[in-house]
């Protein structure tokens, strides 16, 4: 089922916010097997709308034991979960999207991520100068192209999502170029956004507004980090240009050498964030960069009051699939 009809199906029946998963691709095969198994019982324990499996930075994937649309087929076709393939531009021949995107429709996923994809150095805020990439022949160089390119191949059979940036895309400065740039992403098909994870939960906001004024209006999914440690949450925010409020630094600064602490002081400032998102009214479901960890993200949906009742489980037409019980 496609994320857009399934959110939409959600707010018809429930005001509670729902919440989904995003995954990157182990390197080994004993990995991959965790991966699933911790897929498994996350669904089973929290019931999210979706999960997401990431496309390899550049698109090299050569280094990987499964590639994302193996991960994407199984997660999909044998757990049953509803699964989003992101997809890129970087260093992707056009046979290679052609196959990729058949792979996904085979398997029954009707969601993709489109996107340019990181540049094979690396983002452009990591201080690698080399961020600059070529096009491969009769690829495409934008997000922008690769939703019309889904769109004008297999209609409108797939929910298609584009990456959205509240503090600005680290290679363009221009605050209005990247409002214009993601409207052509929507103009061209894109049917969901799904942010870069930020902690600004004020800039957030606004920016939604802003989002909303331009005449944007699908739904917008905010992307979620949560706190693990201390130094992983400076590189992260520093990776991708996020700005730190003051409140965070004053918190964890002072006990950043006790991971423990920083988990705990860090998931409530996350909570809290999430909380004042939410409240905002111009959003409805979280998405957590769960960096295939399973507490972090779990714990902060269980801090929301978003994690299911009996009710929720009852009513789940995956959790009583029979074959289920006996994974
Ligand atoms: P685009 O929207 O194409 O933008 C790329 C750059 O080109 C930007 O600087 C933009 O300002 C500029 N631009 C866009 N349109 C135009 C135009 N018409 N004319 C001139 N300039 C233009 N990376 C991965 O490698 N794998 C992943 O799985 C992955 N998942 C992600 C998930 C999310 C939710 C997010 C937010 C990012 C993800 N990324 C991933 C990172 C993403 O690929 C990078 O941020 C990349 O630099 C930009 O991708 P994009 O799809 O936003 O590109």
């Amino acid at each position: 089922m496609k994320i857009t009809d399934k959110l939409q199906q959600h707010k018809e029946g429930s005001p509670k916010p729902t919440f989904s998963f995003e995954y990157f691709v182990p390197k080994t095969t004993q990995g991959v097997q965790n991966l699933y198994d911790r897929m498994d019982r996350m669904y089973q324990s929290s019931l999210p709308q979706f999960i997401d499996i990431t496309w390899n930075a550049g698109g090299n994937a050569s280094k990987l034991s499964q590639s994302s649309t193996e991960l994407v087929s199984t997660a999909q076709s044998v757990l049953g979960l509803e699964t989003c393939m992101h997809l890129t531009c970087t260093n992707m021949p056009r046979e290679q999207i052609d196959d990729a995107l058949k792979e996904a429709y085979d398997s029954g996923c009707q969601n993709i991520l489109a996107l340019r994809g990181d540049p094979p150095a690396g983002p452009a805020s990591s201080g690698d100068d080399n961020c600059e990439w070529e096009q491969c022949a009769g690829g495409f160089r934008y997000a922008r192209d690769l939703v019309k390119y889904i769109r004008d191949s297999y209609g409108d059979h797939f929910a298609i999502g584009v990456a959205a940036y509240p503090e600005g895309h680290p290679e363009e400065p221009s605050d209005e170029l990247n409002m214009r740039y993601l409207k052509e992403k929507v103009d061209a098909g894109a049917t969901f956004l799904i942010t870069q994870m930020f902690y600004d939960a004020q800039n957030f906001v606004e920016w939604c507004k802003a989002v909303r004024d331009y005449g944007i209006d699908v739904p917008i999914i905010p992307g979620i980090m949560p706190i693990t440690t201390y130094a992983a949450f400076l590189r992260r925010a520093q990776w991708g240009n996020i700005n730190i409020p003051q409140h965070f630094l004053d918190k964890l600064d002072p006990i950043k050498d006790d991971d423990e602490l920083v988990r705990q002081f860090g998931t409530d400032l996350v909570v809290e964030m999430c909380q004042r998102v939410l409240n905002s009214g111009y959003v409805s479901h979280l998405h957590l960069y769960t960096m295939n960890l399973e507490k972090a993200p779990l714990i902060i949906l269980d801090k929301l009051g978003l994690l299911p009742t009996e009710q929720d489980f009852t009513n789940d037409p995956v959790s009583l699939l029979p074959w289920r019980k006996s994974l």
